[in-house]
C-alpha cells in the first residue's frame, strides 16, 4: 500500500454501507403491465414521441427520437402497445412521457448489424442509435462523447469506483459482466487507436478486481489495467479519478477530452457492449435497492420505464417507521416521495433511510475541516458566509463554481452545517445573474 496516496487523497473515508448489497447477485425483475417513459432521461433536450397511441410496439422499438443538439433516443423495454402519450413526473421533473401497455410476449427489434470492421464514426452512429447515456448518474448522451474523442485519445479510464455508499450497481457489473466489460474495451481501444485503458475501483472491491483480472487474463488484454484507488469519497468524480489514475490533471473549463482521455462509467460500458455485440439498445438496467427501510434489499435488473412501487413489491415493502427515499447515494442522490416514478437510463440506486429529525445547525467552530477535505480545495465556509450575508459578488473570488456537489463538507462539518445547500444556491444567483 503507497501511503502518500491516502495522504494526498481529499475528499472524506465514509461508511460505505455496501455490505448490504454487495454480494447478492443481480435478480431479474419480470417487467409489470404499464411502464412509463418520460421523454427526459438525459442531460439536454428531451426527446421527441416517435409514435403514436395504439401503435404496436416491440422491446427496442424507438419512442422518442433524438432532437438535434444534445439529447438521445430512447426505446421500448417491453413489447406491446402504446396505450397513452401526455404529462407525467418523472425524476428530472414534470414532462412529456409515453406509456406502454406490456403483452407480456417479449419480442425484439434489434439494432442492424455492425460489419467487421467500424470506424469511430460508425461506433459513435451505434451508440446513438441505442440510445447509450452515461448509467453513472449524469445522463450524458454517450454518442456525443465518443464522436468527441475520436481524436487524439491516448487513453480509455473506466469508472468503476462507484464512491456513493449503499450503491453496488457497477460492482455487480463488473462482478458478473467482467469478459464483456473487458472485450467491449479492447474493441473500443482498437477502434481509437488506444494503447493503455484503466479500470478504476476503489481498494474494497476485492471481487470486482478479482472478476475483472480473470477476464483480462482470459483475453490476454495486458493493455487493459485494473488500478485501484484509495476508498475515499468521491473517487467516483471523472476529474478527480483522471488525475488521480493519470497524474493529468484537468485544468478549470477543460474536458477530459482536452488532455487526451475517454472516460466512461463502467455500467456504460456494459451497455455500450450490449449495442455492439447483441444489437440492443439500451432498455434495461441495474438497480441497487438498498437502505434499513426496505426489507429486502437487492440488485435488480430492471426494464427502463418501471415504477418505483413495483421494483419496492418485487423487495419485500418497507419496514416500519418514517422513511426518507432517495434516488441514488446518500451523498449526491435527490429526495422524492412519490413512489409512481419510472425509473430511467440513469437511476443506479433505490435508497431507503430512517428519518431522522434533522440535527440542528450549531454554529461554527472554525476547525477548517470542510476545508481540508473538499477534494476540490476551495472555502466552504467562506462560500456559506457570501451567500448568507447577500455577498453574492464573492462567488467567483472563492470559485464557488468549481463545486463539484459531492457533499463532503456537509457531511464532515461537526457544526451540522448544511455548506452545500448554501453553496448550490449562490451559485444558482451567480447563474442567473450571467443569464441577465
Ligand atoms: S465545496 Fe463542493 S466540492 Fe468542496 S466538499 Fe463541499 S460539496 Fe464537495
Ligand atoms: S467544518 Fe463546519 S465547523 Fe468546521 S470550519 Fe467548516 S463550517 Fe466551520
Amino acid at each position: 500500500m503507497n501511503i502518500f496516496r491516502y495522504l494526498n487523497a481529499k475528499g472524506a473515508k465514509i461508511p460505505n454501507h455496501k455490505e448490504l448489497t454487495k454480494d447478492l447477485k443481480v435478480e431479474v425483475l419480470e417487467p409489470p403491465k404499464y411502464l412509463y417513459y418520460p421523454m427526459a432521461m438525459h442531460i439536454g433536450k428531451p426527446s421527441r414521441p416517435a409514435v403514436r397511441v395504439g401503435d404496436k410496439v416491440k422491446i427496442g422499438t424507438l419512442l422518442g427520437e433524438i432532437e438535434e443538439g444534445l439529447s438521445a433516443n430512447i426505446h421500448s423495454s417491453v413489447s406491446g402497445q402504446v396505450v397513452s402519450i401526455g404529462e407525467d413526473e418523472a425524476f428530472r421533473g414534470k414532462g412529456k412521457s409515453i406509456v406502454v401497455e406490456n403483452d407480456f410476449m417479449d419480442e425484439k427489434k434489434k439494432l442492424e448489424p455492425l460489419s467487421e470492421t467500424i470506424t469511430p464514426e460508425e461506433f459513435a452512429k451505434r451508440l446513438e442509435e441505442a440510445g447509450i447515456t452515461g448509467k453513472g448518474g449524469a445522463g450524458f448522451p454517450a454518442h456525443i462523447k465518443y464522436d468527441m474523442e475520436k481524436h487524439e485519445t491516448e487513453y480509455l479510464v473506466i469508472n468503476g469506483a462507484e464512491c456513493e455508499p449503499y450503491s453496488t450497481t457497477d460492482h455487480r457489473a463488473m462482478v458478473e459482466y467482467a469478459d464483456e466489460i473487458i472485450e467491449i474495451t479492447s474493441l473500443i481501444m482498437k477502434i481509437y487507436h488506444i494503447d493503455e485503458s484503466y479500470i478504476a475501483i476503489e481498494d474494497n472491491m476485492k471481487e470486482s478486481k478479482e472478476a475483472l483480472d480473470k477476464a483480462i487474463i482470459k483475453k490476454d488484454a495486458k493493455n487493459i489495467k485494473v488500478h485501484e484507488l484509495p476508498a475515499v469519497y468521491p473517487q467516483g468524480h471523472s476529474a478527480l479519478q483522471i488525475e488521480q489514475v493519470l497524474g493529468i490533471e484537468i485544468k478549470e473549463g477543460e474536458r477530459s477530452g482536452d488532455v487526451g482521455v475517454l472516460q466512461s462509467n463502467v455500467s456504460t460500458i456494459k451497455a455500450i457492449y450490449d449495442a455492439v455485440f447483441k444489437d440492443d439498445p439500451l432498455y434495461k438496467r441495474i438497480i441497487t435497492v438498498t437502505g434499513p427501510m426496505i426489507k429486502n434489499p437487492k440488485n435488480l435488473m430492471v426494464r427502463i420505464g418501471t415504477k418505483v412501487e413495483d421494483i419496492v413489491e418485487k423487495c419485500g415493502g418497507f419496514n416500519e417507521g418514517e422513511r426518507l427515499n432517495i434516488s441514488g447515494g446518500p451523498m449526491m442522490g435527490k429526495s422524492f416521495d412519490d413512489l409512481s416514478l419510472p425509473v430511467d437510463k440513469d437511476t443506479t440506486t433505490l435508497l431507503f433511510l430512517k428519518k431522522h429529525l434533522i440535527e440542528e445547525e450549531k454554529p461554527c467552530i472554525r476547525c477548517a475541516k470542510c476545508i481540508l477535505h473538499c477534494p476540490v480545495s476551495i472555502q466552504p465556509i467562506r462560500i456559506s458566509n457570501a451567500y448568507r450575508e447577500r455577498e453574492y459578488h464573492l462567488g467567483k473570488p472563492l470559485k464557488s463554481e468549481s463545486c463539484i456537489n459531492c457533499g463532503t463538507c456537509s457531511y464532515i462539518c461537526p457544526s451540522k452545517i448544511n455548506l452545500l445547500d448554501d453553496i448550490q444556491k449562490l451559485n444558482k444567483e451567480l447563474e442567473e445573474k450571467d443569464d441577465e
